[in-house]
């Protein structure tokens, strides 16, 4: 049961709707807006504040993962750090997949949550050095007050990111905060040995650091008192297309795929789980919200969006205008992406058209992962190859008519409804 609303519907630029199933842990008090230091305070007290081995051990408690897309055991990156005043926090809110809005939402209505986690890290980390990058317009806005709010965060840096889904990932919004392009670099590296400006840099997610502050305030027990052993707690969904209800909801894990997506029509209504790096399934099935299992399924959940494809619009045409946009995102500076993406988005044209078969486009597609400096030819690869089979039916009426009859609705968005705020 859908318990409460915070904000009204989203129009272009609005707020984003947001609400909680059940009980609101990261929503809780934001029924009226922008929640402030003293609403904050009252509603979810002082965290505590371990050491670093005190934070990693409550942290591998709960066994908390990163929210913001690889789902990295958070306790195993903090002990990855070295502590002192050359480390870094990086709260990265940037956001960057036109489909997903929980972070824009949460850093909009909870931001002292989100600090509250950043400062906490970075007390145990012995260092006063915090960065939150963020995009959204509103959620920039809440945080620049949030900041003046509270006397503990007056080292924190506060950076506009104007740039898009490959510059938002976490290493590319490292080399631009350290002087150099957006883009990620050229081989792999850690942000947690050659971060911000060279510093062993702590970065994740801006609900990661929500998270912690939950863990912190709640304790452990507390804490993992809903949701699945494997990952406890709650976690925030982008819903989008023909499902029950569309907009940001936090859901304790562990819910079924099919309470929040919808049971279909009886044709079928295929579903995206993991947003536009993820994996199209057929239906919902037994699919239920958790990161752990999710991934063991081969869908991994990554930054929380799942969609349904409303029947009136062209499913194909859909997927085809995602991969375009996912041709146009990257950085252009490995060969997968540079030759790979447009080939792949010109063979779903192609395809959509009649003039290509579903054999060629797999086979581009099956060219893509592995061979780039970071994931995003293979997120890209994962969602066309998902969509084929999925969208079988679908494929052969194009095949036959060269259409299917169905307008292009643009249920999967390809540009940022907020307008972006200039770097
Ligand atoms: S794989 Fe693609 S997006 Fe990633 S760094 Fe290379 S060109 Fe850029």
């Amino acid at each position: 049961m859908t318990t409460r609303t915070s904000t009204p519907p989203a129009a272009a630029g609005g707020p984003v709707p947001a609400s909680a199933w059940g009980s609101a842990r990261l929503l809780a008090g934001t029924t009226q807006g922008r929640v402030d230091l003293t609403r904050h305070r009252a509603v979810h007290g002082m965290p505590r504040l371990p050491d670093a081995a005190g934070l990693a051990r409550m942290l591998g408690a709960v066994h908390l993962l990163g929210r913001g897309g690889a789902g990295f055991p958070v306790a195993t990156k903090l002990r990855g750090m070295r502590t002192g005043a050359r480390a870094h926090v990086l709260v990265n809110g940037s956001e960057g997949e036109p489909a997903s809005r929980k972070d824009r939402a949460l850093l909009s209505l909870a931001p002292h949550l989100v600090l509250d986690g950043a400062l906490a890290i970075a007390r145990a980390l012995e260092t006063e050095q915090v960065t939150v990058v963020v995009a959204d317009p509103a959620a920039y806005d809440s945080l620049a007050v949030s900041l003046r709010e509270r006397p503990d965060a007056r080292s924190v840096r506060l950076v506009p990111h104007d740039q898009g889904f490959v510059a938002g990932e976490v290493r590319s919004v490292v080399r631009a905060l350290s002087g150099g392009p957006a883009v990620p670099p050229g081989r792999r590296t850690l942000p947690t040995e050659h971060g911000i400006d060279g510093r062993p840099t702590f970065a994740s997610n801006a609900e990661t650091f929500a998270q912690i502050a939950l863990v912190l305030t709640l304790g452990v027990e507390e804490y993992a008192a809903v949701g699945t052993p494997e990952e406890p707690g709650t976690t925030l969904l982008t819903l989008l297309g023909d499902v029950p209800r569309a907009g940001v909801v936090e859901v304790p894990t562990g819910l079924p795929l099919a309470a929040l997506v919808g049971a279909g029509h009886g044709e079928a209504a295929p579903v995206l789980v993991g947003g536009y790096h993820g994996t199209w399934v057929a239906g919902p099935g037994d699919l239920t919200v958790s990161r752990p299992a999710l991934r063991q399924a081969g869908v991994p959940l990554n930054a929380g969006v799942l969609a349904r494809l409303p029947q009136g619009t062209c499913a194909l045409g859909e997927v085809a205008t995602v991969a375009a946009w996912l041709a146009s995102e990257s950085s252009g500076q490995c060969g997968p992406c540079y030759f790979g993406l447009p080939s792949v988005a010109d063979a779903l044209v192609q395809l959509a058209a009649g003039r290509l078969t579903t054999e060629e486009v797999r086979r581009r597609a099956g060219l893509l992962p592995g061979r780039g400096a970071c994931a995003h030819p293979d997120g890209a690869a994962a969602f066309v190859a998902s969509a084929l089979p999925v969208l079988e039916a679908e494929i052969a009426v194009h095949r036959a008519h060269g259409h299917c009859g169905r307008p292009l609705l643009g249920a999967l968005p390809t540009t940022d409804p907020t307008p972006r705020r200039a770097a």
